[in-house]
C-alpha cells in the first residue's frame, strides 16, 4: 500500500512558471541554460527530471530552492515567489560536504541550527532522523568511519530532519556503487510508501532511467542546450516494481523513444536559431571515445541484431550509462554511420561497412565522414593546410569555439575533434605545445 498516492486534486507545492536562466559568457554573450521551464510538484508525488550532463537540470533545482535566481519566470512555493533560499525545501546532493570533524549528530544537526529550533528539540529531531535513514547507533561516529552508502545517508538525514515539505535530490545515488544505490533508493521508497518520510513532494533529478521509472510518478523529459522540459511521461505502475516486469520495459523502452526523438547539436528553428550561425562549426561535440564507437558499430552490426538494435537493450549488453550511450548515437548519426528512431540504432550503408571493415578501411571511411560531416574537423584541417607551417594552437580555434558555447564545453568539444582527428589520422596533436599539425598524416 503506498501511503503517499499523489494527491493531484490538491493545489501545487511548487509551480515553475516561464524559467529562463542565463550565465554571462566571458567574452560578454549570455549562455542560455534554462529556456521556459514549466513545471509543478503536487503532495505526495515524486516527479523524475531526466535529462543528460550540463542540460541545466543542477541550475534549475537552484533555481527553486531560491540559491540562485532565475533570469525571468518565476518559482512559486505555496503560492508565494521564492527569492531567497526557502524554508520548506531541502536538497540532497551527489555527495555532501560532510564536516570531518563533526560526528554524524552534530552533523545532521547543522540542518536546524539556521532554523533557530531549541538544542534538545534539535537533537530529539536529530536522533529520529538519523534512525530513520538507518545509521542508529552510528551517532557519535566520525564521517571517515562512514562507508560511502552511509556518508550518503547523513546527507539525507540532514536534508529530512527540518521536516522540509519539499525534497530536491540531484542525482543522489550516482556517487554511490550500484549495490548501495540500490539499497539506498529501496529503503528511501520503502519509507516514502509507508508515509514515514516529513515530506509532501520529491522531485528527483536523474541520467539513470531505470532508476527514474523505479521511483517515480512521472517523468520529465529534460533536453539539453538550452535546458527545457521536452515531454513527460506518466508511470503507472503500483510499488514496488519490478524491474524485469514488461511494463516496466515498455516505459524504459518510451523514455529511450523520447529521449533520442531530438538530437543534441541539430539545428533548431525560431528566434534562438541565431545562436547557431551557418558556420556550422559551433556545435558541441561530448566526447565519445573512437573506442566508444568502433565497439558499439560493431555490436550492433553482429547477430542478433545485425544492423539494428533497442537503445536499451545494446545499453545493457555495452554496459553503458545514458551519459555514454546518448552522445556516442549522437556521434554516429552526427557521422551518418547510424540512424536513431523510434528507440532504434540501424547502422547506415557506410556504418555496416565500418563494422565489416579492416583497421585501414575503417580509418579511412572515418577520415572521410569526419572531414563531410562534422564542420570543425574540416574547419581545423583547411587551417592546418593553408598554414605553411602546418601548425595551429589548440587556443585558435578555442577563441572562436568561444563565440558559441561555454568554456567547459568548447574544451571537450575540441577534446572529441582531437581524439577523432588523431584516430582517423586527419591531423596530429601535440599535448606538451598543445598544438595541432600535420605531422603524422600521410
Ligand atoms: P546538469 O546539472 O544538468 O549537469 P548544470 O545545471 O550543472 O547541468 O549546468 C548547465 C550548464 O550551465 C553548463 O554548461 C554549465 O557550465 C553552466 N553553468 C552552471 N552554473 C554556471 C555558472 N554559475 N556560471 C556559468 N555557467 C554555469
Ligand atoms: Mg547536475
Amino acid at each position: 500500500m503506498n501511503a503517499t498516492a499523489p494527491q493531484l486534486n490538491l493545489a501545487p507545492l511548487l509551480d515553475v512558471h516561464s524559467v529562463c536562466k542565463s550565465f554571462r559568457k566571458p567574452d560578454g554573450d549570455q549562455l542560455v541554460v534554462l529556456e521556459d521551464v514549466n513545471l509543478t510538484l503536487r503532495p505526495g508525488e515524486i516527479v523524475g527530471l531526466l535529462g543528460r550532463s550540463g542540460s541545466g537540470k543542477s541550475t534549475l533545482l537552484r533555481s527553486i530552492a531560491g540559491l540562485d535566481g532565475p533570469t525571468s519566470g518565476v518559482v512559486n512555493y505555496l503560492g508565494q515567489q521564492v527569492s531567497a533560499p526557502a524554508r520548506g525545501i531541502a536538497m540532497v546532493f551527489q555527495s555532501f560536504a560532510l564536516f570531518p570533524w563533526l560526528t554524524v549528530l552534530e552533523n545532521v544537526q547543522l540542518g536546524l541550527e539556521a532554523l533557530g529550533v531549541p538544542e534538545p528539540e534539535m537533537r530529539k529531531r536529530s536522533l529520529q532522523a538519523i534512525d530513520l535513514i538507518g545509521l542508529d547507533g552510528f551517532e557519535s561516529a566520525y564521517p571517515r568511519e562512514l562507508s560511502g552508502g552511509m556518508r550518503q545517508r547523513v546527507g539525507f538525514a540532514r536534508a529530512l530532519v527540518v521536516h522540509p515539505n519539499i525534497l530536491l535530490m540531484d542525482e543522489p545515488f550516482s556517487a554511490l556503487d550500484v549495490l548501495t544505490a540500490e539499497t539506498l533508493r529501496s529503503d528511501f521508497l520503502d519509507l516514502w510508501g509507508e508515509g514515514q518520510l516529513p515530506i509532501k513532494a520529491v522531485l528527483l533529478v536523474t541520467h539513470n532511467i531505470e532508476e527514474a521509472v523505479q521511483m517515480c510518478d512521472r517523468l520529465l523529459i529534460f533536453s539539453s542546450n538550452p535546458g527545457r522540459v521536452a515531454s513527460e511521461i506518466p508511470i503507472d505502475l503500483p510499488q514496488p516494481r519490478h524491474t524485469q516486469d514488461p511494463r516496466f520495459r515498455a516505459l524504459i523502452e518510451r523514455v529511450y523513444v523520447e529521449m533520442t526523438a531530438r538530437p543534441r547539436g541539430e539545428p533548431r528553428t525560431g528566434p534562438k536559431s541565431e545562436r547557431f550561425p551557418g558556420t556550422g562549426i559551433g556545435t558541441t561535440l561530448t566526447h565519445v571515445s573512437s573506442n566508444v564507437l568502433t565497439g558499439l558499430l560493431e555490436a550492433v552490426n553482429e547477430p542478433p541484431y545485425n544492423g539494428k538494435a533497442d537503445l536499451p537493450v545494446i545499453a545493457e549488453e555495452q554496459h553503458l550509462e545514458v551519459d555514454e550511450l546518448f552522445p556516442a548515437a549522437e556521434a554516429l548519426q552526427l557521422l551518418r554511420f547510424a540512424e536513431v528512431e523510434g528507440g532504434d540504432m540501424k547502422l547506415t550503408e557506410a556504418g555496416l561497412q565500418f563494422a565489416r571493415g579492416e583497421t585501414d578501411d575503417r580509418k579511412k571511411l572515418f577520415a572521410r565522414h569526419l572531414i563531410t560531416y562534422v564542420p570543425l574537423a574540416a574547419h581545423v584541417r583547411r587551417v592546418l593546410d593553408e598554414r605553411a607551417s602546418h601548425t595551429a594552437p589548440k587556443s585558435r580555434f578555442f577563441d572562436e569555439l568561444e563565440d558559441y558555447m561555454a568554456e567547459d564545453a568548447a574544451e571537450q568539444t575540441l577534446r572529441t575533434i582531437i581524439s577523432w582527428g588523431r584516430y582517423a589520422e586527419v591531423f596530429a596533436y601535440d599535448d606538451n605545445r598543445q598544438a595541432f599539425s600535420l605531422e603524422n598524416p600521410a
